[in-house]
């Protein structure tokens, strides 16, 4: 389900961008050990491997709360990776099989690749196609097969470019598209699986960038009220801007309890954690849909079979489809709330071994990074 997106070939450098000369040498980073972050800047330069491939100039690469799954050794990747899977950029080569693009077009590029034929992609799941690949991992055990380097870097290669890539609209800033390559995807996503609707009551649980979309995507949905959680005061007006009503985890079942008086339909887990899961069930109306979206690193849920079956629950979860959703997202209408959620816009890529420890901290005003890659 390739969309006509791809084709519309409005050519436009990111601002402020110029196209970079092939030099064989960038900068960029590298996850080298647990915690362990390397800027460099003899990294080597992608280049065209298959006919389907682009290598695309990154304007803009975000740093996500998933990268710390992999930093803290909760996920398995292959250390010595460029991590990173959020992009917006320049296409600067392309295969000879590429069709729907052009060099010199602005672009996104979502977390994973997709070929836009299979069944998966097909049913609108592109994020499950066979020939997936997440950029920044590569297999720790099977080395077999090359890692597919991320994007925190100034260059990356794209498989699949045709079913990978989206094309951006000239008038959306880089960080509004950098928001678009994962987050506000994801968030929106979050809420439809929930079965989030006009008029029905939604719980977020988690206000990291994926929960601060989930809000906005909720209500431009027509659902509400939202109720948004999290321990951090910083993002829990944040959110408060964006139009939820919002709590601390201590308070959140007495403020849903004055909300409504039967629970919610409808509550999304964006927090990655045992305890906010557990929240977020115990928040759910019988008969709700609790939407994970979170990416999880344990083997249990924070809810046992009985629980969901005296609650009628039904439980969804799963990695966003984020080029399929983009194919039905009108990008003129969205209104992205880019100035709440993106706290850092242009960071300098040499910065990004300390940017990794602040935001793995938790730094009070930082919720969205995103990297730039401007000559010094
Ligand atoms: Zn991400
Ligand atoms: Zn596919």
């Amino acid at each position: 389900m390739v969309d006509a997106r791809g084709t519309g070939a409005r050519v436009a450098l990111c601002r402020g961008l110029g196209v970079r000369r092939y030099r064989g040498a960038m900068r960029g980073l590298t996850l080298d050990g647990v915690e362990t972050i390397t800027f460099r800047a003899d990294l080597r330069e992608p280049v065209i491997e298959a006919d389907t491939d682009a290598i695309v100039q990154v304007a803009r690469a975000g740093l996500c709360g998933s990268d710390l799954h992999p930093y803290f050794g909760r996920e398995p990747v292959r250390f010595g990776v460029i991590p990173g899977h959020e992009v917006v950029g320049v296409v600067v080569a392309l295969g000879s099989a590429v069709g729907g693009f052009v060099v010199g077009q602005r672009v996104i590029v979502p977390f994973t690749t997709s070929c836009g034929s299979c069944g998966a992609c097909v049913s609108g799941l592109s994020a499950r196609c066979e020939r997936a690949e997440l950029f920044g991992y590569g297999d720790p055990v099977d080395t077999s097969k090359p890692a597919l380097q991320g994007g925190q870097a100034e260059m990356v290669r794209v498989p699949l470019a045709d079913g990978t890539l989206v094309g951006v609209p000239d008038d959306l800033s880089d960080e509004a598209a950098l928001l678009l390559a994962d987050n506000f995807p994801t968030g929106w996503h979050a809420v439809q699986q929930a079965d989030a609707g006009p008029d029905r009551p939604v719980a977020i649980i988690g206000l990291g960038s994926v929960g601060l979309s989930s809000v906005a995507a909720a209500l431009m949905l027509g659902a509400g009220p939202v109720l948004a959680v999290d321990p951090v005061a910083d993002r829990r007006e944040r959110a408060g801007r964006i139009g939820a009503r919002v709590a601390d985890p201590a308070e959140a079942e007495s403020v849903a309890g004055e909300m409504t008086a039967t629970g919610f339909p409808s509550v999304v887990d964006a927090t990655g954690a045992l305890p906010g899961q557990a929240l977020a069930f115990r928040l759910l109306q019988p008969g709700g849909t609790l939407s994970i979206i979170a990416v999880p690193t344990f083997d249990r849920f924070a809810f046992t079979p009985v629980d969901t079956y005296d609650k009628n629950a039904t439980i969804v979860a799963g990695r966003a489809p984020v080029r399929s959703v983009l194919a039905h997202l009108d990008f003129d209408t969205i209104a992205l709330p880019t100035d709440v959620i993106v706290t850092h816009p242009s960071v300098p890529i040499a910065e990004g071994p300390d940017m990794y420890r602040r935001f793995a901290a938790r730094e009070a005003g930082m919720v969205k990074v995103l990297f730039s890659f401007t000559e010094l």
